[in-house]
């Protein structure tokens, strides 16, 4: 196989702190990987910026223009960190790669590990992608909302490997393959798992971040799973489904019993509180379910409105 041309895509919130020491180091790790023949002295970065407010934009085309080798796009507004990556994997794609490394601005992911994945693509793998050695840099909540979320896709079918992260080389293929999905809410975690196209992992180190705050809130996490859950899995259609059987069938041999209770020994039960408890259970169940049944709807919904998913506002090439 050829020295293969390498890009590298960053998505940006609000990172003016972090983006010219990611650059620069990430260069170190181009020149490194130039002079061991791994990767083409034309290989570049794609800096997404994801509609900041700051001056992240402005750093980026300072550096476009002292630097070729930096590219990048900019959003219209703020559409999220899945919606920044397809835009880098769809950018660079157009400009032309073999293969496209993801890395977040703060650069929590060890870099060095770009090395091990560039091995494992000339070793034939089309996906490589990283996994965190642990998450002792993430807080408690975090921390256990990610290992509930990897669980319940594990249960739903979606084999997503625990501590996977957005950190991963994907080969041109992938790319050819990833412009077959229309769907605007792809997941990219779940769709590369997906694929069937050859997978390695890499274990990789996290940092602390470099420097602001995390990006993410519990609103933006919850989203993140919860598309994650609807656009990857219909299990929890079938589980309803099943539970509303299950409960009729229940409901249906009880009223049996308390009819023949009543006509044989003249006895009917009474208590207000069982009546209430059942009441709150079965109702909250039912709520519940279609509140489930509520988030396929707007998956449906929204990618039936085919909007698109994102708009450019500038790209810098
Ligand atoms: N990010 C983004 N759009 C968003 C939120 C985050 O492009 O709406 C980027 C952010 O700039 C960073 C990456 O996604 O490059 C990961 O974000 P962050 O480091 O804040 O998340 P954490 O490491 O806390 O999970
Ligand atoms: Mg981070």
């Amino acid at each position: 196989m050829n020295t293969p041309k390498l890009a590298v895509i960053i998505p940006c919130f609000n990172e003016e702190l972090c983006i010219k020491t990611t650059v620069n180091r990430l260069f170190e790790v181009f020149d490194d990987l130039i002079s061991k023949n791994k990767i083409t002295p034309d290989s570049y970065l794609y800096l997404v910026d994801d509609g900041s407010s700051d001056s992240t934009w402005q750093i980026i085309s300072e550096l476009h223009a002292g630097d070729n080798r930096v590219k990048g796009m900019k959003f219209i507004r703020n559409y999220g960190n899945q919606k920044a990556l397809i835009a880098g994997l769809e950018g660079v794609h157009r400009l032309g790669c073999d293969c496209v490394v993801s890395i977040d601005a703060d650069l929590q992911q060890d870099e060095m590990a770009i090395e091990k994945f560039i091995d494992k693509y000339m070793e034939g793998y089309d996906i490589v992608a990283g996994i965190r050695n642990d998450r002792k840099t993430d807080n408690f909540f975090k921390r256990t909302t990610a290992v509930a979320f990897y669980k319940t896709m594990g249960l739903l079918g979606a084999n997503i490997p625990m501590n996977h992260s957005d950190y991963r080389l994907v080969s041109r293929r992938a790319l050819d393959v990833m412009d077959l999905y229309h769907e605007k809410a792809l997941f990219l975690r779940g769709f590369f798992n997906e694929v069937g196209l050859k997978t390695a992992y890499v274990k990789f180190d996290v940092k602390p971040r470099m420097a602001g705050e995390s990006k993410f809130n519990f609103m933006s996490l919850m989203t993140l799973a919860l598309n994650g859950i609807t656009s990857f899995s219909i299990v929890p259609l079938r589980f309803i489904a099943v539970l509303g059987f299950l409960m009729a069938l229940f409901g249906f041999c009880a009223g049996l019993e308390v009819v023949f209770e009543k006509l044989m020994y003249n006895d009917s039960p009474n208590g207000m509180a069982t009546t209430i408890i059942l009441l709150c259970v079965f109702g909250g169940t039912q709520l519940f379910c279609l509140g489930i049944i509520g988030e396929y709807i707007g998956q449906v919904y929204r990618e039936v409105k085919a909007r698109p998913r994102y708009i450019k506002d500038v790209e810098l090439d």
